[in-house]
């Protein structure tokens, strides 16, 4: 079974969103549990939680169909020590959200290390504020989203998933989420059938498909290896349909969350739709 959705809205509180990702036809969604561009964020209610909970169930969304996205601002990687406690402190409370709201999966950046210490060091801080997480918190993992390596952001070559992996101590919390965009922008080509097979297989080579656990299907604004994070809506743009064949037709790809950040919402159920008719190509 492939679940396939989209990152929709949680206005008016978590429990909303689990409506709106019911009406596109989903059975995947993310959603952020907070504000994604504050630093501080109310907790849930008891009625937050308990209503998130009772509409996941009633519109049949386990938590394995579910892939919260933190905030922003957390840089696990950051050079400084105050900024970085604040950015592991902010990514604990967004695992505990998590905990409370029953899910299992929180997806992130990895971090950036804003040219003031070695790649190598950003990907030590990295994992060990994952390590960090991980203790303080317990039934979610923490889901690596690969990145098109804009500005000072680590995470957009595979290598880079792979040595933050490495330095993870609780090997079966941790795992990847691959954004198509993010991917092509970092220099993997996915364009053709043949090219997103080639650019699996290094990503099989040097990650493994153990560890991947969830996807982003985007189409992308910006060229490859641009190193420039623009998505598209999946007819438009850079990357072509044939990419997502290949994917709805790999065996990586199923029960795993497939969600969509397409640019344009009012085109989410129809590419959810599609994305399911080539499930059977
Ligand atoms: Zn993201
Ligand atoms: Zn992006």
């Amino acid at each position: 079974m492939r679940y396939i959705g989209a990152h929709v809205s949680a206005s008016g509180g978590v429990e909303n969103a689990p409506v709106n990702a019911h009406n596109l036809g989903a059975n995947a969604f993310a959603l952020f549990t907070k504000n994604q561009r504050r630093w501080q964020a109310k907790p849930l209610t008891a009625d937050n939680i308990r209503k998130f909970k009772q509409r996941c169930q009633q519109y049949g969304f386990l938590p394995e169909q579910i892939l919260p996205h933190d905030s922003y601002l957390i840089n696990l990687g950051h050079p400084e020590a105050e900024p970085l406690q604040r950015s592991r402190d902010a990514f604990v409370d967004e695992m505990q959200r998590c905990e409370q709201l029953g899910l299992t999966l929180l997806n992130f950046h990895p971090g950036s290390h804003l040219k003031q210490i070695s790649e190598q060091d950003c990907l030590a801080r990295i994992a060990e504020s994952i390590n960090l997480a991980l203790d303080a918190t317990r039934g979610v993992s923490a889901i690596i989203e690969n990145t098109a390596g804009q500005g000072s952001n680590l995470g957009h070559r595979f290598e880079h998933l792979a040595a933050i992996i490495e330095q993870v101590e609780d090997k079966s919390r941790v795992g990847v989420c691959l954004d198509t965009c993010h991917t092509f922008a970092a220099g993997y080509d996915l364009s053709s059938f043949e090219a997103a097979a080639s650019s699996f297989e290094q990503f099989d080579n040097i990650v493994g498909f153990d560890y991947l656990k969830a996807m982003h299907l985007n189409g992308s604004k910006s060229t490859l290896g641009s190193r420039v994070d623009r998505h598209h809506s999946l007819h438009q743009g850079e990357l072509g349909t044939e990419l997502f064949a290949f994917l709805m037709t790999h065996h990586a790809t199923l029960g795993i969350p497939l969600v969509l950040e397409t640019i344009d919402d009012t085109l989410w159920a129809d590419e959810i739709n599609w994305l399911r008719g080539l499930q059977q190509s």
